[in-house]
């Protein structure tokens, strides 16, 4: 009724190639607990709110695509991030965070997991774009515009959804990139695709998809990045004796 923690930092690492994707923090066993793991709790970010909800939940481990130690962040242990290392360390929990190698994985990959809700076919990877897979490509089988489009993604996510650009072209060829990836927009014009979904929207971005006649919907970051680590742990939880929830901590962004 349990796995050894460190055999599930390697069978994750395996599974999600982690140590072959260069990212901006190290992905893998972040903070070590307890070696003996019996519950898990999945979620998008390591906030306080998760920490406090997986020890009400008793559990032994928390997976999340959002960890600590970001490049650039203070290297000093205060504050905010002070109290989340302390109610791990004191629960003996173990936290597990993987980030790139969380979005761009051919199964359970954030990317992946949306296109499926959506029922996008034909889908690749964007292959100039690094890691492979950090955008994909595909079709929808029957076409679609974009108000229809924003209100299935309103339906799925169950959020407001932003809709810019082109609201009732045709849609039948879409890119997406799950997250913060508004910056990729100008890859999925060079694509030529009808519309562009990601997590969130800058200033710049609604001036592109005008003007570069592209549809572009800003379904939130936190809200597409929600099925990739859930359907990590349904994984987890079919492959080994251990219990696994998902916990969603709401957040507009
Ligand atoms: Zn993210």
């Amino acid at each position: 009724m349990s796995i050894n923690n460190l055999e599930l930092k390697n069978y994750l690492d395996g599974v999600l190639r982690a140590n072959e994707i260069s990212d901006y923090c190290p992905n893998g066993l972040q903070v070590e607990g307890t070696g003996k793991i019996k519950k898990i709790v999945t979620g998008v970010t390591a906030s306080q709110a998760l920490v406090d909800a997986a020890i009400d939940a008793d559990a032994d481990a928390i997976i999340v695509h959002h960890g600590y130690f970001w490049k650039g962040e203070s290297q000093t242990i205060t504050g905010m991030k002070k109290r989340r290392l302390s109610a791990l360390l004191t629960n003996n929990i173990n936290l597990y965070a993987y980030h790139l190698p969380l979005d761009v994985h051919p199964e359970f990959g954030n990317n992946r997991q949306l296109a499926s809700l959506l029922g996008i076919q034909d889908i690749h990877a964007v292959s100039h774009v690094k890691p492979i897979g950090v955008v994909m490509q595909g079709t929808l089988e029957d076409e679609t515009d974009g108000v229809t489009l924003q209100s299935t993604l309103q339906q799925i996510l169950k959020r407001d959804v932003l809709l810019e650009g082109p609201t009732s072209k045709p849609i039948t060829t879409l890119a997406w990139c799950t997250g913060g990836g508004q910056g990729f927009i100008e890859q999925a014009v060079e694509r030529g695709v009808d519309a562009f979904i990601t997590g969130e929207v800058s200033e710049q971005t609604v001036h592109t998809a005008r003007e570069m006649g592209i549809t572009f919907l800003a379904a939130g970051h936190h809200a597409t990045e929600r099925y990739g680590v859930k359907s990590l742990g349904e994984h987890i939880a079919e492959h080994f004796d251990v219990t696994v929830e998902f916990i969603d901590i709401d957040n507009p962004a």
